[in-house]
């Protein structure tokens, strides 16, 4: 009955296979020639780059406060909500970065701090249904039915006022991080309004939602028919890639985010090199809701 505070701790249980640890050597290569032809000029490109993470162990510290160093230099940061604006307006005017973290554990309470010490306000999007939840039991089941990950403790509503109380939003993951797509349409709706009335209720608002596993496949039409009809303003997808002007304004229902996930583990070369790849094929069909492919 322990959580995991490390995230050596999650490589045991979950070690690289061979497929990863092979694209780990390509990444490396194609690093290397990035160092020398340079990838500034993809970096400097005017575009809101939405990224996530899931977790700052004890261990991975140190990797987020360097990357956001590093990030700084080419980038500004923006809150959650005014990046949706910026898109929605066609107001992007230089390079953006865009903060989300994704299941709402403990350790994201550090990684509001260490935001904070860079200014950038992030989004934590949390599953009511396992914030202050004390039962290990139920903690354990949802980690590894839920997250495929295992037990990690999570935030409780004091951790998700304080880290609001240092600037940062809170969106809602569903109320027990379902996957949409299997769902039915009226259970989906019930959840939707239920965590949007919880969120509300707890943290005064839920303006954001962002959908579990994140896959297009993972979600669908009538979804986000249902996340706008219960009153969020936004909806993001956990697909690659970012955000340039489109060529006219957008409703709230039109945009459909899409975020590039970190693991802080990785080398920082290769965060970079997605980056660079996200800039390199920003495209204003980006901003649009894509049907499952
Ligand atoms: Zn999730």
């Amino acid at each position: 009955m322990k959580y995991i505070e490390t995230y050596k701790e999650v490589k045991i249980v979950k070690p690289d296979g061979i497929r990863n640890k092979l694209r780990k050597y390509a990444l490396d290569s194609l690093c290397l020639l990035e160092k020398i032809n340079g990838i500034q000029h993809e970096l400097n490109r005017p575009r809101i780059q939405f990224l996530y993470i899931h977790h700052v162990f004890k261990d991975e510290e140190i990797a987020f406060d360097r990357l956001l160093k590093k990030l700084s230099l080419n980038h500004e940061f923006l809150s959650y909500s005014e990046s949706v604006a910026k898109i929605q307006e066609g107001k992007i005017d230089k390079p953006y970065i865009c903060i989300s973290s994704d299941d709402g554990f403990k350790n994201n309470i550090k990684a509001a701090e260490i935001l904070n010490d860079y200014n950038a306000k992030a989004c934590f999007f949390i599953n009511p249904f396992i914030v202050g939840n004390t039962s290990f039991h139920e903690i354990e089941k949802h980690c590894k039915n839920r997250l495929n990950f295992p037990p990690v403790e999570f935030m409780n509503w004091d951790d998700i006022e304080k880290i609001q109380k240092m600037g940062h939003e809170i969106g809602s993951h569903t109320m027990e991080h379902i996957n949409v797509s299997i769902t039915e349409k009226n259970i989906f709706i019930d959840d939707c309004n239920k965590t949007f009335e919880i969120l509300t209720k707890q943290c005064g608002e839920a303006k954001h939602f962002a959908f579990p596993y994140g896959r297009f496949f993972h979600f669908n039409e009538i979804g986000l028919e249902i996340v706008f009809k219960s009153g969020f303003i936004s909806c993001a997808t956990a697909e690659r890639g970012c955000h340039i002007n489109h060529d006219r304004l957008l409703q709230k229902e039109e945009l459909y985010i899409r975020r590039d996930q970190i693991i802080l583990d990785w080398n920082i070369d290769h965060i970079f090199h997605f980056l660079a790849n996200s800039s390199k094929s920003a495209n204003i069909t980006n901003n649009l809701f894509k049907k499952n492919n």
